[in-house]
């Protein structure tokens, strides 16, 4: 038995499975952290500076001087 095959014959497409969505029960604790990471780097961003400061000394507000002018907070 011989098969022939066309010279132009284009493969034929794969239908890929779709995707389950995600219950927002796995997403929620996910979305908590995310939060919370955000709220500290945005502290760390616009408020580590003087008598709010938890670390003495300039550092933390020099790392994220330019973050701190890109959005918008005030500083000098
Ligand atoms: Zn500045």
């Amino acid at each position: 038995m011989t098969v022939t095959i066309a010279a132009n014959a284009a493969p034929r497409p794969v239908p890929l499975p779709i995707p389950r969505p995600i219950p927002l029960a796995e997403i929620a604790p996910w979305a908590v952290f995310a939060a919370l990471v955000a709220v500290i780097l945005l502290y760390f961003v616009s408020t580590e500076q003087g008598a709010f400061a938890l670390f003495k000394g300039m550092l933390v507000h020099e790392y994220v001087h330019d973050g701190r002018h890109l959005l918008g907070f005030p500083c000098h």
